[in-house]
């Protein structure tokens, strides 16, 4: 009987991702980039935020980020921290005879201050808080970032480093909650007009352990967060492109993120999975991009 080939294989054959060994650690060739640079441009023409601040982080950031933001309760499975040598002379001889011996050499590393960013946002409340209190009429952020979570798998969609652009708003509940219910309209729209078959549902974050399903139980009864779906890996399980989440005071708490009227501010985030986008696009469309519906592609690539 014939195997059938992978979604990943294919495009691995195809020479859009480059296998690195890892499962969801991948290059992407100039094509590939050439469809997240399109999706960048997408958003930021017709998902335009007038007034938005722009900032930009790199994938790593401070350890205190991760450990104060709760991550570590709802999701200690998929962070990642940062390990360095940090020892003398003896302990390097050390590294090198367990390495020369195939032995685990990494027990000569220290954690340092740093962890890799698991969602383009969480730098973004700490700096905000750091400012004093939010001016009433809301506070709108457009971040972006390489992401990390260590969630190995053989479904492309599924990767341990990708970029996520996201907008988040920091204001009052009003402002907050009309934030997100629009951006799952506008969402569906601007990924409808690529030619994609969408849904938008009703999700929860895959929280850690026992205690977790409570939690993600919580987040769905008080309808927290919706996904945008297409499907790319198959149709039965379609894959989350993009995702609308309200946090309520979640980390205006944490973060101590007031509005001028003193009251704590609430907030919310679109957030864009560049990667898991274009896979969805070469995935309806074809491997080959110039094929591509001229639609789309002026939607892509308008000059
Ligand atoms: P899923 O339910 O598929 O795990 P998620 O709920 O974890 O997705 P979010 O945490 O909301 O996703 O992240 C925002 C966006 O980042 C997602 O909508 C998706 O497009 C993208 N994303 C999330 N995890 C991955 C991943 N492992 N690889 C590629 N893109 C991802
Ligand atoms: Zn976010
Ligand atoms: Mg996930």
């Amino acid at each position: 009987m014939l195997e059938k080939v992978s979604f990943r294989d294919t495009l691995f054959e195809a020479g859009l991702l480059v296998a690195s060994g890892v499962d969801g650690i991948y290059g992407r060739s100039g094509d590939f980039e050439a469809v997240v640079d399109g999706i960048d441009g997408l958003i930021s023409r017709d998902g335009a935020m007038p007034g938005a601040e722009v900032v930009r982080f790199p994938p790593a950031m401070p350890r205190s980020v991760i450990e104060t933001s709760g991550y570590l309760k709802g999701f200690p499975h998929l962070a990642g921290t940062v390990h360095c040598f940090c020892g003398d002379d003896q302990a390097h001889k050390k590294l090198l005879q367990c390495l020369d011996d195939k032995e685990d050499w990494t027990g000569q590393q220290k954690s340092v201050d740093l962890a890799l960013t698991p969602a383009a946002c969480y730098p973004v409340y700490p700096m905000i808080a750091s400012r004093g209190p939010v001016k009433m009429d809301g506070h709108i952020i457009d971040v972006s970032s390489y992401c990390f979570r260590h969630e190995p798998s053989l479904e492309p969609t599924r990767m341990q480093m990708f970029r996520m652009r996201e907008f988040v708003c920091i204001a009052t509940p009003e402002i907050t909650k009309a934030f997100r219910d629009r951006w799952v309209e506008r969402g569906h729209a601007i990924v409808s007009a690529l030619g994609l078959p969408v849904a938008v549902d009703l999700a929860n974050d895959p929280f850690f352990g026992r205690g977790g399903k409570i939690m993600a139980d919580s987040q769905r009864d008080q309808a927290l967060k919706f996904e945008l779906l297409v499907p790319v890996n198959s149709a039965e399980t379609p894959t989350a492109c993009l995702s609308f989440n309200y946090h309520i005071d979640h980390f205006s708490s944490i973060w101590d993120l007031k509005m001028q009227d003193g009251r704590l501010a609430h907030t919310a985030c679109v957030g864009f999975g560049f990667e898991r986008l274009a896979l969805a696009l070469f995935r309806h469309h074809g491997l080959n991009r110039a094929g591509w519906p001229a639609h789309v592609r002026a939607a892509l690539w308008p000059n």
